[in-house]
């Protein structure tokens, strides 16, 4: 599929691989320009090349968004290279469970940190950008990427679900407050989907747990993902989709 994208100027943080990467390459597919953010340059470097090849416009930011310096940097580079983004997605995120009883205080910090403290930098960032193009009359999207684990509970999972769940209510809340200066924002929940997410996990036994749910059943795809991102944010802008959660179709 490819959506109408152009006149639209996009940021995608999470950029180097899964979804952001994937939402990146299809934004760019519909005519957006898009800058590219995650920390691994070499990545995103590699895609813009491969977005520039296929005919879009694109651009590799390198960004950490724990580091709040790193943001500033990247916003600074964006503005100067496109103009003001209406269209910001927050893919950037990391999933690191373990029981709660081995108290990996590093494993929580990084998650909290990426997963709802990065996401609110990025926010603070580009939200002018968001609030004038929506000013102007012009779409003005922000997409969250929370998870399925915001509402579902496993086990070991505590960690990464809280900031999910609290990204979710992020999403929910910042609605109320920005719907009405028409900037659409987006939570989008997905399940189980074929990425690097998992591949950071350094616990043996949650690591093969995780393997077994691939094993189990269809995983959506990267692809999906971004496909979705892209419809949402294509819609009339008066018509927000507020809050959608996409499974495997066997995902309980
Ligand atoms: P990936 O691991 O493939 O993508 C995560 C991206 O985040 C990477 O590109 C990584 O790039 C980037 N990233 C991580 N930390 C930082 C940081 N500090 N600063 C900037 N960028 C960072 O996994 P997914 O595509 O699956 O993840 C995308 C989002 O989807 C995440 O928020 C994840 O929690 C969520 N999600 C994933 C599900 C799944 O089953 N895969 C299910 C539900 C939600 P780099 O390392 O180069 O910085």
């Amino acid at each position: 599929n490819s959506y109408e994208m152009h006149d639209r100027t996009a940021v995608v943080t999470g950029a180097a691989s899964g979804m952001g990467a994937a939402t990146a390459v299809l934004l760019a597919a519909g005519g957006a320009r898009v800058a590219l953010l995650a920390r691994r340059r070499d990545r995103i470097e590699e895609l813009v090349a491969k977005i520039e090849a296929s005919g879009g416009r694109a651009l590799a930011v390198p960004v950490d968004v724990t580091d709040v310096a790193s943001v500033t940097a990247a916003t600074d580079r964006v503005t100067a290279a496109y103009g003001r983004a209406d269209l910001v997605v927050n893919a950037a995120g990391v999933m690191l469970p373990n029981p709660i009883g081995d108290g990996r205080e590093d494993e929580w910090t990084r998650m909290i940190d990426t997963n709802l403290t990065g996401a609110l930098r990025i926010i603070r960032a580009f939200l002018p950008g968001l609030r004038a193009a929506a000013a102007d009359g012009r779409p003005a999207d922000l997409v969250n990427i929370s998870s399925i684990g915001a509402h579902v509970t496993f086990p070991q999972y505590a960690v990464y679900s809280a900031t999910k769940a609290a990204l979710t209510q992020l999403s929910a809340s910042l609605r109320t407050e920005l719907g009405a200066e028409a900037v659409r924002v987006t939570n989008i929940e997905p399940g189980l989907t074929d990425t690097e997410l998992g591949g950071h996990v350094d616990n043996p036994e949650l690591s093969a747990q995780l393997g077994a749910m691939f094993r189990a059943m269809p995983a959506l795809s990267a692809d999906d993902v971004a496909d979705l991102i892209a419809y949402v944010t294509s819609r009339p802008r008066h018509v927000n989709l507020r809050q959608v959660i996409v499974l495997p179709t066997p995902q309980a």
